[in-house]
């Protein structure tokens, strides 16, 4: 999967939700979208690019992009998610 790609699936995911969108400055977007592809090849799996895994997979679920970033502080305060890859709409 390349970053077009992921892309299209996240954009769907936006439509899906409603109230989000991918940050409307792309280069933002796609240097966060590389960076959960960059750890797709690492670990198998896109986890979030701005945060650090622990190794203990329970906890790392939650790392997972996306994440349930509507219930963190930044989406209520900024309106975004912790990495500002998705932005309320
Ligand atoms: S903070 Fe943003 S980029 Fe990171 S996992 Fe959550 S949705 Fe993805």
């Amino acid at each position: 999967m390349n970053v077009n790609e992921l892309r299209q699936r996240f954009e769907k995911y936006c439509e899906k939700e409603g109230n989000v969108r991918l940050n409307p400055d792309k280069k933002h977007a796609d240097i966060a979208m590389d960076g959960v592809l960059q750890n797709e090849e690492k670990t198998g799996l896109k986890y979030c690019p701005c945060r650090i895994q622990t190794g203990d997979f329970e906890k790392d679920i939650e790392l997972l992009c996306p994440c349930n970033f509507f219930a963190q502080k930044t989406w209520q305060e900024k309106g975004e998610c912790w990495c500002g890859l998705f932005v309320k709409s």
